[in-house]
């Protein structure tokens, strides 16, 4: 992640720390082809993460 002490750093490592939740969720699936997810599917984990976050944005 690139920081320029703005909000968007704080909503980048929101939205990548959805990513990472998505990721560890996925390990112990069994087919292979469960943890290769469309781009759709892998953003909703993240772009829900920045939803649930947003009132507390306003602290930054
Ligand atoms: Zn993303």
């Amino acid at each position: 992640m690139n920081s320029t002490n703005t909000l968007r750093d704080l909503v980048t490592i929101v939205h990548e720390g959805g990513h990472a939740v998505q990721s560890i969720l996925d390990k112990p699936l069994e087919l292979v082809d469960f943890k290769n997810i469309p781009s759709e599917v892998a953003e909703l984990a993240s772009m829900s993460m920045e939803l649930i976050s947003m009132e507390h944005w306003h602290h930054f």
